[in-house]
């Protein structure tokens, strides 16, 4: 089934090569590797094995229950533009005041972490909007525990509100409201909470169980409670991670600095990172040199939920890179290198997403169960019968899902979303905008777009039935 898949033929071809080999094969058969060679040739691929085993050397530990312990949520704040992201953000980096330090935290590193009075921390994503979050979710990273949504309530829920939704729940990420803007004589956070429950959102005081607080990042107002909100639904989560392990977790930014070469930022989520430890960060590794904290003090350790710029990796990593403490440097080496060998490869093949023509075969297969559909129209109406009828194309053995619905024209954070959810948008009287076109070739996101609501939803049935002719 996956030979079939990456060679872009269909299994019964895949299974009758084998069979003229002489071998009986079913679908989830792994074949040995001289077979596979075999059989490539005669679809004319070469098949080159990718040694496994350096990989190999990054071991998989099961925590023990004992060894866990809580650790600090990871927030990320996103909404719609001008709601206050920025602000609060910031508020909450100026006056938070960890107990005998004076003053806020001054270096932008792309994450901090802060200490309420209570002494619970919680860290903070500095690069506000689901673009970020979700930029790093196309690269396999689920860094965000909690995410707070920014709705001013001199305005009302704005299309970016309804994507930031749209991208928390894809991602399966409790929210937090915040409506912000309340010292404004014009604020009516009312409103926004009723526009909320007209989306199925109940937030707490009108009878839901999603937290929500009334805040105003300007001056301060309501933040603290906004904060302890947070707290309480990440106990809901019982988050915990084992400290006493070698570290991994997450690269949140990297640049070249003149004077000191790569600064990396990195996210600990399990573990303890030291300076002295071999690290392998996507395609770079190196020793960590030395670890500064978000105030710009040097530290020696970092334990879970703490963010650290780092120096002495070798190069850049990309945001959204895992990273890990490798217990041999050589190793680390080897297989950063490898890794950038195989990103040079793979360039040229780049992951594939789904498509619509391929949607038959990948059900064929029985490997492919949700359809993730991305939609936007032109008109409330279009949307919501688009909405309807692809719903009901639903069948026992394929779920049609839609993430993400709204009126508008194709983004490059609705490819974002396809991406990292796997997902197909489809545009009615709407076109891709801006970038989303190059975007979505790049990361192969299929764009459908039409103009007769018949056309959409046969070309969909077509497709799971596996009877689309492919599109010219
Ligand atoms: P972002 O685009 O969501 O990051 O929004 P910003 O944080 O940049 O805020 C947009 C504008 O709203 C700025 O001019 C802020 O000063 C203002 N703003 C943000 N929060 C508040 C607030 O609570 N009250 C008032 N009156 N203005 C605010």
């Amino acid at each position: 089934g996956e030979v079939a898949i990456m060679m872009d033929v269909s299994v019964t071809e895949i299974i009758s090569a084998c069979m003229s080999l002489g071998m009986m094969v079913t679908m989830n058969q792994r074949l040995d590797a001289e077979t596979l060679s075999i059989v490539a040739d005669e679809f004319g691929y070469d098949v080159e094995f990718v040694t496994a085993d350096l990989e190999d050397a990054i071991e998989e530990i099961e925590d023990a229950p004992e060894d866990l312990e809580f650790r600090a949520p990871i927030v990320t704040v996103m909404g719609h533009v001008d709601h206050g992201k920025t602000s609060l953000l910031d508020y909450i980096r100026e006056e938070n005041v960890i107990a005998g330090e004076s003053g806020g935290i001054t270096q932008h590193i792309g994450a901090y972490g802060v200490q309420l009075d209570g002494g619970q921390k919680i860290a903070f994503l500095d690069t506000p909007g689901h673009e970020a979050f979700t930029a790093m979710r196309a690269r396999g990273a689920q860094v965000t525990d909690i995410a707070i949504i920014v709705v001013a309530a001199d305005d009302d829920v704005m299309p970016q509100t309804k994507e930031a939704i749209s991208h928390a729940q894809a991602a399966g990420v409790p929210i937090v409201f915040a409506i912000n803007k309340v010292d404004l004589p014009t604020a009516n956070p009312d409103k926004v909470k009723e526009s909320l429950a007209n989306m199925n959102l109940l937030v707490e005081d009108w009878g839901g169980k999603i937290q929500s607080h009334d805040i105003s990042a300007k001056t301060g107002l309501g933040v603290k409670e906004l904060l302890e909100k947070v707290l309480l639904e990440a106990e809901l989560l019982d988050l915990k991670a084992n400290p006493e392990r070698n570290a991994s977790g997450t690269v949140v930014e990297a640049f070249l600095d003149k004077g000191r070469g790569y600064v990396s930022t990195i996210l600990v989520q399990t573990g303890t990172l030291r300076v002295g430890d071999f690290v392998l960060a996507g395609t770079t590794s190196g020793k960590i040199k030395a670890m500064q904290d978000e105030r710009g003090h040097d530290v020696e350790q970092a334990g879970p939920s703490t963010p650290v710029s780092v120096l002495g990796l070798d190069g850049a990593p990309q945001a959204g890179d895992n990273f890990l403490v490798m217990e041999d440097e050589r190793e680390a080496k080897d297989i950063a290198s490898k890794r950038r060998q195989l990103q040079r490869e793979q360039s040229v093949r780049t992951q594939r997403h789904i498509t619509l023509d391929e949607i038959g075969r990948r059900i064929a297969l029985g490997d492919f169960k949700e359809l993730n559909i991305i939609l936007k129209g032109d008109v409330d109406g279009s949307v919501e019968a688009l909405t309807d009828s692809f719903q009901k194309l639903s069948t026992e053995e394929i779920q049609v899902n839609i993430i993400h619905k709204a009126v508008g024209a194709i983004t490059e954070s609705d490819v974002l979303l396809a991406s990292a959810s796997d997902a197909i948008i489809i545009g009615f009287n709407v076109r891709p905008q801006g970038n989303a076109k190059q975007v979505a070739e790049k990361e192969e996101i299929d764009i459908r777009t039409y103009s007769i609501i018949y056309d959409a939803i046969n070309d969909l049935k077509d497709a799971m039935e596996g009877m689309l002719s492919p599109e010219l």
